[in-house]
C-alpha cells in the first residue's frame, strides 16, 4: 500500500499536518521517536489556549484530536532510511519495516549542541533556556546570565535586554564580540566575562551562581544559552534539499522544497523564533501543499 503522505516527525508540525491532511481525507502515517527539543522543559509558553501547558499533555492533546480521522495511522518509531523508489518514497524504520508513500513531510525538528560546561543540563529547561520569546516572561527583571561561545552572541544579548536589563554576558573563553560591541555593553552596564566556566551551581535546577577559571563567581537567577542547531535527522542532505545558510530547509509557502514530492514544515526550517505556534503554522500550510499537489494529480 502506498499512502498519501508519510510525515516523518510528531511534533507540532507534524501533528497539525496530520490533522490537516486527515481532514482533507488523505492517507497518512505519522513517523515519531517522541525525542522533541523542549522535553527538558516544564512548561511550554505562547502557544493561544494553551500557554504553560506541559510539552507531553500538548503532544497527547493533538493524538486525542487527530484520533478522530481513520485514515491517520501513527508510527511511534525511529526512520532510519528514506529514498525515492520509482514513484514514490520508501521510508524505512528501525525495526526493518518500509513504507511507501507518494509524498514525504520533513518535520523532524533540529537538535541542540549546548556549550561543554559542566552542569549545564542539570539547569537547562528549568532556570535556563534558549529562547526569550519562550521563557523570558518567567524571568523578568530578574539578574540573568546570556551563556554564548557563538558569532551571535550580541544579537542575543539585545534581544534578551528587553526582558531584563540586569545581564551577565558569558562567553566561556572564547572572544565573540567585536570591540564596538564590547563598548556598547560597557555603556549599557552590562557586564562581560570572556573567562571559562568551570561550574554553575544551585538547586533542583534554579541556577544560583556562575563559577569562573580565575575570575571568581557571579550571582544569577537563570538565563539564556546559545547552542548549536543542527538538523535532527539527516534527510536533507540524503535527498538533495536546498538548504539556506544556517541549514535550515528551503520551501515555498506551502512547505514543498525543490525536490518534487518532497515537503518541509516546523523547526527544519530554521526561521525564527522557533516556536510551537509557529511549527504548527507550517504544518498547516505544508498539508494544504501536499494536498494540492496530490489533488492537481489526480485531476488531470
Ligand atoms: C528548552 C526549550 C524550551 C522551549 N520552550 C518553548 C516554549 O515555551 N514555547 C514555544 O512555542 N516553543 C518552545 N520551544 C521551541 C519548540 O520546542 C520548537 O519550536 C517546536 O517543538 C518545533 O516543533 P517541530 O514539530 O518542528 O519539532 P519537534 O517538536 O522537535 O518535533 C520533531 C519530532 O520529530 C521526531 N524525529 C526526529 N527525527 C526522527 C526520525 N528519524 N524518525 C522519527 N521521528 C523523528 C523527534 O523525536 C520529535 O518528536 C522550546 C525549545 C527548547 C529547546
Amino acid at each position: 500500500m502506498i499512502v498519501d503522505c508519510a510525515i516523518l516527525g510528531g511534533g507540532p508540525a507534524g501533528l497539525n499536518a496530520a490533522l490537516v491532511l486527515g481532514r482533507a481525507k488523505r492517507s497518512v502515517m505519522v513517523f515519531d521517536d517522541n525525542r522533541p527539543r523542549n522535553a527538558v522543559t516544564q512548561e511550554t509558553h505562547g502557544f493561544l489556549t494553551r500557554d504553560g501547558i506541559k510539552p507531553h499533555e500538548f503532544r497527547a492533546l493533538a493524538h486525542q484530536e487527530i484520533s478522530r480521522y481513520p485514515s491517520v495511522n501513527m508510527q511511534p518509531v525511529r526512520v532510519i532510511g528514506l529514498r525515492r523508489a520509482d514513484n514514490a518514497f520508501e521510508i524505512t524504520t528501525e525495526k526493518g519495516d518500509r513504507f511507501f508513500a507518494q509524498t514525504v513531510l520533513l518535520a523532524t525538528g533540529l537538535k541542540e549542541i549546548l556549550p561543554t560546561i559542566a552542569g549545564l543540563p542539570d539547569y537547562y529547561g528549568k532556570s535556563l533556556f534558549s529562547c526569550p520569546y519562550c521563557d523570558g516572561w518567567e524571568l523578568r527583571d530578574q539578574p540573568l546570565v546570556i551563556i554564548s561561545e557563538r558569532p551571535q552572541t550580541f544579537h542575543l544579548v539585545k534581544a534578551v535586554w528587553n526582558w531584563s536589563h540586569d545581564l551577565l554576558v558569558c562567553t566561556n573563553g572564547h572572544q565573540v564580540l567585536t570591540k564596538e560591541q564590547h563598548d556598547l555593553l560597557r555603556q549599557k552596564g552590562i557586564e562581560v566575562v570572556e573567562d571559562r566556566i568551570t561550574a554553575l551551581l544551585g538547586k533542583q535546577g534554579q541556577l544560583e551562581r556562575v563559577v569562573f577559571a580565575t575570575q571568581g563567581e557571579r550571582e544569577r537567577r537563570g538565563g539564556f544559552v546559545a547552542s548549536q542547531l543542527l538538523q535532527a535527522s539527516p534527510f536533507t542532505e540524503e535527498l538533495g534539499c536546498q538548504l539556506n545558510a544556517m541549514g535550515g530547509i528551503i520551501t515555498d509557502p506551502l512547505g514543498r522544497t525543490n525536490i518534487p514530492g518532497v515537503y518541509a514544515a516546523g523547526d527544519t526550517l530554521l526561521a525564527v523564533p522557533h516556536q510551537l505556534i509557529i511549527a504548527a503554522a507550517g504544518g498547516s500550510s505544508a498539508a494544504a501543499g501536499v494536498n494540492a499537489d496530490l489533488t492537481e494529480r489526480e485531476f488531470l
